[in-house]
């Protein structure tokens, strides 16, 4: 049994017996706290991205780790101060979102608050924003679980899998699914805030990271953003695991020593607490998102998926961010109009789900018309 110093989240419970059962492929399962995993993981045949046949942990959590404290995300107003925001323009960096960073943004084009100074935010899982510029602020969704699978023996993979935005990086020892940098400003209008500890609520209504939470504080100070994130700080800690299933830990060794000889994904070979002897795994860098730049390992097919009705890993999406468009042709007929003209009204009215009235008002008929065509979803 590892050490328990070395855990840091809130959720001791969860942290302290994940690790036993991912870290040994014959652990004892029935330890596992239940506050993490709404079913306890189990070990089921998978196949691996390079088409192998292989064994994974199945791990299903909730949509939030419990008695995990989340938010702030948007502030109220220019007086408060709400979480994080990577911002990638001009004067890029790592910024909380308060007042001087919501001015400057204005400057750059971005207005996220009114005259009055309250800043504009939406919970783009159920309404689309009314803005140009809305900080979005999700209502978590108790309903929902999160599926992964993770491959019990890791193996090297010909080349590393690059991470692009929001790509699946793995998942925390508190249960809550890790994401590469989340979708720009710049990209989509709208600012999706992270808290001060890099994390947020997915438009699926459930909790994920977006950076190393248990070291976090170093990047704060690194970058010099005032905030102090709730979750335990400890730079040596073992995270989590990535999709590929190699550990993740903090920015340092547990003797406290720089990490050497990274390579370009932010791993090496070398001994951990947690390991009978040198094996792989990823170190956080202290730039943002303090995560592993890329995978070295193969990850298993089909290894997300939630219960959500929106968002990463959704039935409806079509891949990281992304949704499967319903087959619009026949409701385009119906209203007669082109697929196309149907699709891009479809697509300015935010959502899911999209603001159906706004979309009749485009296409000139009337809501209950349109509802009245349109395909249910999947
Ligand atoms: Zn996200
Ligand atoms: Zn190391």
């Amino acid at each position: 049994m590892p050490s328990i110093q070395h855990f840091s989240c809130k959720l001791t419970a969860c942290l302290v017996f994940l690790i036993p059962v991912i870290a040994n492929a014959h652990s004892d399962t029935e330890h596992l706290a239940e506050a993490a995993f709404s079913e306890a993981p189990e070990v089921v045949s998978c196949q691996l991205e390079n088409g192998s046949e292989a064994q994974c942990y199945k791990l299903t959590m909730g949509h939030l780790p419990e008695g995990l404290q989340v938010g702030p995300f948007c502030p109220k107003t220019l007086s408060d101060k709400g979480g994080l925001w990577d911002w990638t323009g001009d004067e890029a960096g790592l910024y909380r979102i308060d007042r001087d960073f919501l001015l400057l943004l204005d400057e750059l084009g971005y207005r996220f608050f009114e005259d009055n100074g309250s800043v504009n935010s939406v919970d783009n899982a159920t309404r689309p924003p009314e803005y140009d510029h809305a900080c979005i602020n999700v209502t978590p969704d108790k309903s929902v679980q999160i599926t992964l699978l993770l491959p019990v023996n890791p193996t090297m993979a010909k080349d590393p899998t690059a991470l692009g935005t929001i790509a699946k990086v793995g998942v925390g020892l508190d249960g809550a699914p890790i994401f590469a940098d989340a979708p720009s400003i710049q990209e989509r209008g709208h600012m999706p805030a992270l808290d001060v500890c890099g994390g947020h609520i997915d438009p699926g209504g459930w909790y994920h990271w977006h950076a190393t939470a248990s070291d976090i504080q170093t990047v704060l100070d690194a970058k010099g953003v005032d905030a102090d994130c709730g979750v335990a700080q400890d730079s040596s800690a073992l995270f989590g695991y990535a999709f590929d299933g190699f550990p993740m830990y903090g920015s340092k060794e547990s003797d406290g020593s720089i990490p050497v000889n990274l390579d370009e994904c932010g791993g090496h070979i070398a001994q951990t607490l947690e390991s009978e002897k040198p094996s792989y795994h990823y170190h956080s860098p202290e730039s943002f998102p303090n995560l592993p730049g890329c995978l070295v390992g193969v990850q298993a097919q089909n290894n997300f998926s939630t219960t959500a009705s929106a968002g990463v890993g959704s039935s409806r999406s079509g891949g990281p961010g992304g949704r499967r468009p319903p087959d619009l042709k026949e409701a385009a007929q119906a209203l007669g109009v082109t697929s196309d003209t149907l699709k891009r009204a479809i697509d300015s009215a935010g959502g899911p789900p999209p603001d159906f009235a706004a979309v009749a008002k485009i296409l000139g008929v009337s809501e209950a018309q349109l509802l009245s065509v349109m395909p249910s979803p999947p």
